[in-house]
């Protein structure tokens, strides 16, 4: 099964554990049932890519 993706609530890095590997705080799902389900994961993924190479410190 695919994994969740999850976001995290503080630095907004989309990861799929529960905790955030950057800065140990809870991650959270991103904006719950506002996508389309067929796209939902491949959307999130591909976000989570750039969003984390733009954000890397
Ligand atoms: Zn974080």
């Amino acid at each position: 099964m695919m994994a969740k993706i999850l976001r995290c609530t503080k630095c907004r890095q989309y990861t799929i554990k529960t905790i955030c590997p950057n800065c140990k705080t809870s991650t959270a799902s991103p904006e719950p049932a506002k996508y389309d389900p067929k796209d939902k994961y491949g959307k999130y993924r591909r976000q989570a890519r750039t969003d984390g190479n733009l954000r890397k410190v």
